[in-house]
C-alpha cells in the first residue's frame, strides 16, 4: 500500500488545529491534512452538548484576535454558538477542505533516513508529513471513574461528553458525580426537569455570581458594523480576565487580600442563595481559589434548595444494578447515572498520541522520567518538525484563545524562518528548552499553586508527582510577546 505524502499532518480539528492550519496557509502551505477522529469539526465544542452547556469567559475574550463575532447573542455564549462559530472560521479561511473526519491517529514516528514524520491510523494505514502538529486538546479524554459496579449498572449510564438527546430525563431519578464546571453547568438544567437528583460531591468547587446578560439583535449590528466598539468591549473583558489571572493566580502572595475577597464575594453568594447552614458548609471549599478552576453561575447554590435535589458529600462505595451505595452503608435508588467525571488529563493526554523522536525518544515516556516540559509550551528537543500545542506550560490566561493566539505567533515566526533560510527541518535546542523550563519553575514559586493553600483541591493543574506543570505562569502579553520574539537561534534550523 502507498503512503499518502504530506508536506503538514495536523492531528485535531478542534480551535487549536483550526488555528494552526489558518496560520500555515497564511505562509503559503496548502498541501495540509487536519485529522480529527470525530465526525465533524469543532473539538471541544462538537463533543460537549450537555443541556447549559456554554463558554465561562466572556465570549469577546473567546474569539480568534483576528476573527471577532458580532453575533454572539448573550456575554456568555451558549455551546451551539461556540460551535457555529467554528464553522464559520473553518469555511472563511477555507481549512474545512483540508479536514478528515472519522480518522484516529495512533502514533508518530519520525523517520531518521526520510527527515519525515510517520504517522499511523488505527486503520492501518500510514501518512508521511515533513511536519507535524498535534493539537489535540488538554481535555479530550473523558473520565470514567474506577468505582465498583459502574459497569453493572442496569439504568442509563451518560457521561457529559457523550450526551443522549434520546434519553427522556423527565421524571427520572438520578445520581450524577462530580462538581465541577461542567455539573455547575448542568445541575440547574437537570433539576427543573428530573424527579429526583441525588449529586456526589467529593471536592466543592468555588463558585462566584455571573455578570451575564443578552446581546440584542441592535447591538450585535453594532459591532457588525463598527468593529472598532466590540474591541472596545473586548479590551475590558481581556483585561478583567488578565487582572484575574495577575493577582490572584501569578502574584498571589502580593495581592492574597483580593483572593480573600474573591472567596468572600463567592461566600456572600452561598449565603443569599442558601438559608440552611449545613448545606452551605458542605459546599464550601478548604482550598484557596485559584488552585483549580472556579466557575460563575447564579443558579447552581440555588438548585440545592429544590425539593428534588440532593447534595451527597459521604464517599461512594460501589454502584449496584439499581442504586448507589455510600460508604456508610446506605442505598439511593436511581434509574440514570450522569458521570460528570471529567478528563483523563496527565495519565491519558501528556502526549495524546504515542509520539517517537530522533534517537528512539519516547515522548511520554521522557517527560515522565525527565519532568513535564516544552519549550514555550510547544517544542520538544530530540522531536524535530513537531509542536505539540497540547503541552506542559502551554495554557496561557484563562482562554483558550491566549493561548492560541501565542502559539500561533510562534508557529509564524518560526516556519517564516524555516521558509526564509529555505531549509526543512526545526529543532528546538537543548538549551533553550532549559532556559524556558528553568524560568517557569522559577516563576511558579509566586503563584496560588505553591504559594496558596491548594492540598485537597485535587486539582488536574497538578501533574501526578505534584508540579504545578498545565498552565504557564506568565501573562498572556509576555506569551505573546515572546510568541512572535523568541530568538530564532532557540532553533537549530536546516
Ligand atoms: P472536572 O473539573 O475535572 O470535574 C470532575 C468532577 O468529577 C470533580 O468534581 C471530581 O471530583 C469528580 N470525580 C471524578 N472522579 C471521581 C470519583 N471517582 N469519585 C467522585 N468524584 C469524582 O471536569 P469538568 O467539570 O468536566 O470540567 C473540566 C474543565 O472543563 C473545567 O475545569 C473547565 O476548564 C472546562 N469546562 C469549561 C466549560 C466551559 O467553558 N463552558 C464548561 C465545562 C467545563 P474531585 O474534584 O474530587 O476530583
Amino acid at each position: 500500500m502507498s503512503t499518502e505524502q504530506f508536506e503538514v499532518v495536523i492531528v485535531g480539528a478542534g480551535f487549536g488545529g483550526m488555528g494552526a492550519a489558518i496560520e500555515l496557509k497564511k505562509l503559503g502551505y496548502d498541501d495540509i491534512v487536519v485529522l480529527d477522529r470525530e465526525d465533524d469539526l469543532g473539538g471541544t465544542w462538537h463533543v460537549n452538548r450537555y443541556p447549559g452547556l456554554a463558554v465561562d469567559i466572556p465570549s469577546t475574550t473567546y474569539s480568534y484576535w483576528f476573527e471577532p463575532n458580532p453575533n454572539w447573542s448573550r456575554l456568555f455564549a451558549t455551546g451551539s454558538e461556540l460551535k457555529g462559530y467554528a464553522e464559520h472560521v473553518a469555511d472563511k479561511y477555507d481549512v474545512r477542505r483540508h479536514m478528515r473526519f472519522n480518522t484516529t491517529v495512533q502514533s508518530a514516528r519520525w523517520d531518521e533516513e526520510a527527515q519525515r514524520w510517520q504517522v499511523s491510523l488505527s486503520d492501518g494505514t500510514t501518512l508521511s508529513a515533513r511536519y507535524l502538529i498535534t493539537a489535540t486538546g488538554f481535555l479530550s479524554q473523558p473520565h470514567t471513574p474506577d468505582i465498583p459496579g459502574i459497569a453493572g449498572f442496569d439504568g442509563k449510564v451518560v457521561h457529559t461528553t457523550a450526551w443522549d438527546d434520546s434519553h427522556d430525563f423527565h421524571g427520572r431519578r438520578v445520581g450524577m458525580i462530580g462538581t465541577g464546571a461542567t455539573a455547575v453547568q448542568l445541575i440547574p438544567e437537570l433539576a427543573k426537569t428530573v424527579g429526583a437528583l441525588t449529586v456526589y460531591q467529593r471536592t466543592p468547587i468555588w463558585v462566584a455570581p455571573k455578570l451575564d446578560f443578552g446581546i440584542s439583535p441592535a447591538v450585535q449590528r453594532l459591532f457588525a458594523r463598527m468593529p472598532l466598539a466590540q474591541r472596545g468591549l473586548r479590551y475590558v473583558t481581556d483585561g478583567l480576565l488578565g487582572f484575574m489571572t495577575f493577582v490572584g493566580i501569578l502574584n498571589f502572595p502580593y495581592f492574597r487580600r483580593l483572593s480573600i475577597g474573591a472567596m468572600d464575594l463567592c461566600k456572600i453568594h452561598r449565603f443569599i442563595s442558601i438559608r440552611d447552614k449545613e448545606l452551605r458548609a458542605k459546599l464550601t471549599p478548604s482550598y484557596d481559589i485559584g488552585c483549580k478552576r472556579p466557575s460563575w453561575s447564579n443558579d447552581y447554590y440555588r438548585s440545592f434548595t429544590k425539593p428534588n435535589v440532593h447534595l451527597e458529600t459521604v464517599g461512594i462505595e460501589r454502584v449496584d444494578p439499581d442504586g448507589i451505595v455510600t460508604t456508610d452503608g446506605r442505598k439511593t435508588e436511581i434509574d440514570t447515572l450522569v458521570l460528570a467525571t471529567g478528563f483523563d488529563m496527565w495519565e491519558a493526554n501528556f502526549p495524546a498520541i504515542e509520539i517517537v523522536g530522533r534517537n528512539g525518544r519516547n515522548l511520554g515516556k521522557w517527560w515522565r522520567e525527565n519532568r513535564f516540559q516544552a519549550y514555550q509550551g510547544v517544542s520538544v528537543p530530540a522531536f524535530p518538525n513537531f509542536l505539540s500545542l497540547a503541552s506542559p506550560y502551554a495554557f496561557c490566561g484563562l482562554s483558550f484563545f491566549n493561548t492560541m493566539e501565542y502559539q500561533m505567533r510562534h508557529m509564524g515566526r518560526l516556519f517564516g524562518e524555516v521558509q526564509r533560510r529555505n531549509a526543512t527541518t526545526f529543532e528546538v535546542t537543548e538549551a533553550a528548552n532549559t532556559r524556558f523550563l528553568d524560568d517557569m519553575t522559577k516563576r511558579l514559586d509566586r503563584t496560588v499553586f505553591y504559594a496558596g493553600q491548594c492540598a485537597g483541591s485535587r486539582s488536574y493543574y497538578f501533574n501526578p508527582s505534584g508540579e504545578a506543570t498545565l498552565l504557564r505562569p506568565t501573562t498572556v502579553r509576555n506569551a505573546v510577546r515572546e510568541g512572535a520574539r523568541f530568538p530564532l537561534d532557540d532553533y537549530e534550523i536546516a
